[in-house]
C-alpha cells in the first residue's frame, strides 16, 4: 500500500493536532446548544472519530452515505443511500467532511439537512481544495487547505481501498493509471 504513494501531504500528527483545535473552538462556538455531528460515510469516519474526542460539551452523532463521485471526478449528483436515524428538527447540526472540492456535495447535504427542519447547519471538514470550487460554498472549520491533487488516507479512497492509511497522502499517477484502464 505504502509504495503506491508519492508523498505525504498531511501527517497523523498535525491532523490530531488540527482536530484538537477545532474541537475546542466547537465546544466554545457550540457552548450553550447540544450540536448534532452529521458525519458523511464513508471518508469523514476518521476525522470525526478525532474531532470528536475534542469536543468537550454535550452532542450527539449520527451518520448519512450520500454518494458523488465515480473514480476520480465529480459527477455533481448524489445519492442518499443511508439517511439520519433519527429527527433533526431545530437541531444546530454540524456537517463532518473528508474534503470539500466542487462544493456540489456539501451543498446538497446542507439543503436536505434545512429541509429535514435543522436550525442550523455548518460545515466541519479535514481538507479543503479551495481551487476546485464550483459552487458558492466555504466550510466554517477547516482542518486543512490542500492544492488541486487527487488525495488518498485518512479516510479518503480510491475506488475504496487507502482509506486506512494514517495520514493524507498523494497517490503515484501509475496507480490511476493502471486501475482506470
Ligand atoms: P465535491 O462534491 O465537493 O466535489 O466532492 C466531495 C467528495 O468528493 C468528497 O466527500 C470525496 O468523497 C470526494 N473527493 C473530492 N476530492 C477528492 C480527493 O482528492 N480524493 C478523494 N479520495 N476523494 C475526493
Amino acid at each position: 500500500m505504502l509504495e503506491n504513494i508519492k508523498k505525504v501531504l498531511v501527517s497523523q500528527e498535525a491532523i490530531i493536532e488540527r482536530s484538537k483545535e477545532i474541537g475546542a473552538q466547537i465546544s466554545k462556538d457550540y457552548a450553550d446548544k447540544m450540536p448534532v455531528l452529521v458525519a458523511l460515510l464513508k471518508g469523514s469516519v476518521p476525522f470525526a472519530a478525532e474531532l470528536m474526542k475534542y469536543i468537550d460539551i454535550d452532542m450527539e452523532i449520527e451518520f448519512m452515505d450520500v454518494s458523488s463521485y465515480e473514480g476520480t471526478k465529480s459527477t455533481g449528483e448524489i445519492k442518499i443511500i443511508k439517511d439520519l436515524d433519527r429527527s433533526i428538527k431545530d437541531c444546530d447540526v454540524i456537517i463532518v467532511e473528508d474534503i470539500v472540492d466542487t462544493g456540489k456535495t456539501l451543498k446538497t447535504v446542507k439543503e436536505l439537512l434545512y429541509s429535514k427542519g435543522a436550525k442550523d447547519v455548518k460545515v466541519a471538514t479535514l481538507l479543503d481544495k479551495k481551487y476546485g470550487r464550483v459552487v458558492d460554498i466555504e466550510a466554517d472549520y477547516v482542518g486543512f487547505d490542500i492544492p488541486d491533487e487527487f488525495v488518498v488516507g485518512y479516510g479518503l479512497d480510491f475506488n475504496q481501498k487507502f482509506r486506512n492509511l494514517p495520514f493524507v497522502g498523494v497517490l503515484k499517477e501509475e496507480c490511476y493509471r493502471s486501475e482506470n484502464e
